[in-house]
């Protein structure tokens, strides 16, 4: 089954974990720009270079640096016939920017999956796996930063996707079996 899906959810909502879930579930690749992006700082390349400092604050990186990252591993085979983008678009431009890529290749989305939960919660999971791994943009100023960017830049783009009839919501509090399959029930009806 070829999918090509979106993942929005704000930071700590387990995006991670359950796009590599359904990725697997589907068959297609799960693209994460974060953890491209951290990739690239590790091995300290141009990219991460350019990327670091946004990242460390919890700003976003500057859209024409994400959007061509974007373009270039979606046009990799592997991503042909489906994809989950896990963080990715994030901003109206970044969008605009995959409609474009999307219209090039003659395609386009299938669902766009939100995982919501509360702040409380997602903060708490946060620090949590600060504590756990450590990531330099896991303290609790750059969380709260993090969170307030997504709130005004990627919570809007559920609203937009709704509108194209593409947006089904899902609670991601839960045992993550149990989240899993409340996204693949709820992706059924688009994929089928
Ligand atoms: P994530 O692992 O998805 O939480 O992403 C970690 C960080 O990478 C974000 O806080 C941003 O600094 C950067 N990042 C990831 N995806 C994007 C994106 N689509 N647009 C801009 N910045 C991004």
């Amino acid at each position: 089954m070829s999918a090509r899906l979106v993942l929005l959810g704000p930071p700590g909502a387990g995006k991670g974990t359950q796009a590599a879930r359904i990725s697997e579930r589907l068959n297609v690749p799960a693209i994460s720009t974060g953890d491209i992006f951290r990739a690239n700082v590790a091995e300290q390349t141009e990219l991460g270079k350019r990327a670091q400092r946004y990242m460390d604050a919890g700003e976003y990186v500057p859209d024409e640096v994400t959007n061509a990252m974007v373009r270039d591993r979606l046009a990799q085979t592997d991503a042909v016939d489906g994809f989950l983008l896990d963080g990715y678009p994030r901003t109206a431009d970044q969008v605009a920017e995959l409609d474009g890529m999307l219209a090039t290749a003659g395609t386009r989305l299938g669902a766009v999956v939100e995982l919501t939960a509360d702040t409380d919660e997602v903060v708490t999971r946060l620090l949590k796996r600060a504590a756990e791994q450590g990531r330099a943009d896991d303290t609790e100023s750059v969380i709260r930063r993090r969170l307030e960017v997504y709130a005004e830049q990627t919570a809007p783009l559920a609203d937009l996707y709704a509108e194209r009839g593409l947006l089904v919501q899902v609670d991601g509090i839960g045992a993550l079996d149990e989240v899993t399959d409340r996204i693949m029930t709820a992706l059924e009806p688009k994929l089928a």
